[in-house]
């Protein structure tokens, strides 16, 4: 070992030494805060597929490919970083000796052809982020960035470690072709030789270009160490837990998607028929009771702004950003956990856990986040603002697009929940309706006994349950079905193409009350199992003796549809639930219903959240649509020529956002009972861009998007040219041209 040798021998060993250290303080520190939170028992369930689908997801990058060239781009850099932490170790020998280098596989010319292919497209794929983030970057002028509210320093020095420990990979490896110390042939080590032509023959040039590259790979875990927050490096070890640890792992897309989480108290479901807010959790008022894998959540968030850039709220001036919620709750975490961790801390009567001689060497910063509410003003130094909270629709965008599957609607119902349950704390309008749920099972308080007015007038009868016992689907009208004037017409089409296609179905009639969905996203747990329950008893009963593939229901609306199919089984309800557009698509593809009279003018689909993103049903509604369209039997394919674009041929023209990245309607999560004062308003936002595609039809299959649509439409004063209409009343018009003729769903809006 030569001087040169000796002194960077003993350098690498001492900022690694430095480093090791403060990584390992770094995370003890983490899972310190993680275990922080509530028990989360459900997440330790069905280890194999949790296994297979965190594999998946990190090894074939299923989530990032959604945006190709970025998730191509990160895909090199990720292998790369896994692969060439090899090199770095490497690195140790190098600064060694000059011949240094891996025993055994260091050998191998294949090591060293993986290793160059790899370290040039991680070095193309580290080049192209550096240049998206850059061109993104929120500073430039006219910028509306998805990196926004991101700590971009972090996101600067992580790439460009990246980029410097790869160049110095190719340094080292010239230095060593230079003086004869490289053993892999040219053709496998291409750039590797090319640079090792442009260096002098230095000797302890390897060695030295080895102990920077130890010096920058030490540190970034140095800085990283002393930044326990900085996700956007240690999302690299933190996702593949997040990812194992997600809701429903059999869920290739959108685990926190679909049914909401039941409401917790100590990793357990809250039995509201037991339940005393002194002694259980109603909901999240303190960040420490979110359960751990919320914090895991917080803690992983990459800030790459994916959920930002599709989030309705914060594309129309809303406060809520997704990615700043999670970075808040995150910041307050981490900065409350020394508190929390000296046995910190209030109890649910409010009290403090901690003892004065705890509390007496603590921080004051520390005790200062303590003291933060959890919601509340900038002016009451709230974590969350009410209007961040109460902005969002449930859509779901941030979830479909989240690379690590953070679960933010999850988070923001739970952090709802106190609000409403507890503080009484909600945007007063939304007050009318609840009370219209509790008193008449109905949000927009009408009768009962005029449930069954939609179907007078019409030319059969439509049963009910108890006067028929053979029916095949129970159809669950919904609210909005039975009681609005729009809906209703969806609801007449339902019945009449059931009627036609010679299905057998039943209704409840007056038996129905509300699912609950507007109860349940808007944080009313108490309301919504009240609900629920009555629901399910009735279902139960309607059902009794079927076995469940025979207890079918079809709903026209998405948000029943969701909370039937999805929710009803947390509380003893297991039914197999459709949209009334997978009904219709099936009773057209088998040649029950005959599309005869073409739809002209061009139709526009506007994709429900709670029907596509949060239960991935696309292709149905397109495949109805297509058939109609065409004045014809569709192509038996799901609609799948109409998502890809084929459907522009049949006169189904796509918006820009649809399918998996479709634009909420402003109506989810109970907004459609709340003003939406901030902004502009999502409704206008979706219908300029449905009305920019021409179409003169825009078909819908949720009575809420109806509503909503309708009322952009009529607000810029198109609703001659435009028509928002149900997907069943444009098949209806097709079925039967001469019957529909009434059924035109457009309406002025009242003022
Ligand atoms: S659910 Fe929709 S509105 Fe709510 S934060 Fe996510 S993207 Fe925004
Ligand atoms: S998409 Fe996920 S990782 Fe990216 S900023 Fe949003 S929450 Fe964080």
């Amino acid at each position: 070992m030569g001087s040169v040798q000796i002194v960077t021998t003993i350098l690498a060993a001492a900022i690694t030494a430095v480093a090791v250290g403060l990584a390992v303080r770094a995370v003890m520190k983490m899972v310190a805060v993680i275990r922080l939170g509530q028990p989360a028992p459900e997440r330790f369930t069905d280890k194999g597929t949790r296994t297979r689908t965190m594999l998946v997801e990190t090894a074939g990058h299923t989530r990032m490919l959604k945006w190709s060239v970025v998730g191509a781009a990160h895909w090199f850099v990720m292998v790369g970083f896994i692969v060439l932490s090899l090199l770095v170790l490497e690195a140790y020998f190098e600064v060694v000796t000059p011949a240094g280098g891996l025993p055994i596989i260091g050998h191998w010319t294949i090591f060293g052809l993986a290793t160059e292919l790899i370290g040039i497209l991680g070095l193309a794929g580290i080049l192209v982020l550096m240049a998206i983030r850059l061109r993104n970057r929120p500073a430039r002028p006219g910028n509306r960035s998805r990196f926004t509210g991101s700590t971009m320093w972090q996101g600067y020095f992580v790439e460009w470690v990246v980029l410097l420990v790869l160049i110095f990979g190719f340094v080292i490896r010239g230095f060593k072709v230079a003086t004869d110390h490289f053993e892999y042939p040219v053709w496998a080590t291409p750039l590797s030789h090319a640079v090792g032509a442009a260096l002098p023959a230095w000797t302890a040039g390897v060695s030295v270009a080895a102990l920077i590259k130890i010096v920058i790979s030490m540190t970034w875990l140095i800085v990283i160490s002393l930044n326990v927050t900085m996700g956007v490096a240690w999302h690299r070890f933190l996702a593949f837990f997040n990812i194992f640890f997600k809701r429903e792992p059999a869920k290739a897309a959108g685990s926190g998607l679909g049914p909401l989480r039941p409401m917790m108290s100590d990793g357990k479901p809250l039995d509201f028929e037991e339940a005393d807010p002194e002694k259980d959790q109603f909901g999240v008022a303190q960040v420490e009771q979110f359960s751990w894998k919320g914090l895991l959540d917080f803690s992983t968030c990459t800030e790459c702004g994916r959920c930002q850039s599709q989030c309705p709220a914060w594309n129309t001036g809303k406060p809520l950003s997704p990615k700043l919620l999670v970075l808040s709750l995150r910041d307050h975490a981490y900065a409350k956990a020394p508190y929390l961790l000296a046995g910190g801390g209030k109890d649910l009567t409010g009290e403090e856990k901690a003892t004065a001689a705890q509390l007496a060497h603590m921080d004051v910063l520390a005790l200062a986040e303590a003291d933060r509410p959890l919601i509340g003003t900038a002016e009451e130094g709230g974590v969350i603002d009410p209007d961040v909270l109460w902005s969002c629709t449930t859509c779901g965008a941030c979830v479909e697009q989240c690379p690590v599957d953070i679960e933010h609607v999850d988070h923001i119902v739970d952090m709802r929940r106190y609000q409403v349950l507890i503080e009484s704390s909600f945007p007063s309008e939304a007050g009318v309706m609840l009370r219209n749920l509790e008193n008449k099972g109905n949000p927009w308080g009408a009768p009962q006994n005029t449930r069954e007015d939609w179907t007078k007038g019409l030319d059969f009868e439509v049963p009910r349950v108890g006067e028929v016992e053979d029916f095949e689907y129970l159809f669950w009208v919904g609210c909005a079905g039975a009681f609005e004037d729009r809906a209703k017409k969806t609801t007449r089409a339902v019945a009449t193409l059931l009627n036609e296609a010679g299905v057998k179905f039943a209704i409840l009639g007056e038996g129905e009350t509300c699912s609950g969905d507007p109860a349940r996203r808007i944080g009313n747990e108490f309301v919504f199992q009240m609900l629920a329950q009555q629901n399910v008893e009735t279902l139960n009963e309607a059902f009794e003796g079927r076995e469940k593939a025979k207890r079918k229901i079809v709903a026209t609306c998405p948000h029943c549809f969701n909370t039937l199919g999805n929710e009803y089984g947390q509380l003893g309800g297991e039914f197999e639930v459709v949209h009334h557009t997978q009904l219709l698509a099936h009773l057209v593809s088998t040649g029950k219903l005959t599309p005869v009279q073409p739809v002209d003018g061009g139709v526009t689909y506007h994709d429900p959240c709670y029907l596509g993103r949060h239960n991935r049903v696309f292709a149905a509604p397109r495949e109805v649509l297509g058939s109609a369209i065409g004045g014809g039997a569709g192509d038996g394919q799901g609609g799948a020529a109409a998502i890809s674009g084929a459907g522009r041929d049949s006169g189904l023209i796509e918006m820009p956002r649809n399918s998996e990245r479709s634009f909420c309607c402003g109506a989810g999560g109970a907004r459609m009972w709340m003003e939406e004062k901030i902004g502009k308003r999502i409704n206008v936002d979706r219908v300029e861009e449905a009305m920019a595609t021409g179409a003169k039809t825009v078909a819908v299959g949720c009575p809420f998007c109806s509503t909503m649509l309708n009322d952009g439409v009529n607000g810029k004063g198109a609703g001659e040219q435009v028509e928002v209409i149900d997907v069943a009343s444009v098949l209806l018009r097709s079925v039967k041209p001469d019957t529909a003729p009434g059924e035109k769903e457009t309406a002025p809006v009242a003022g």
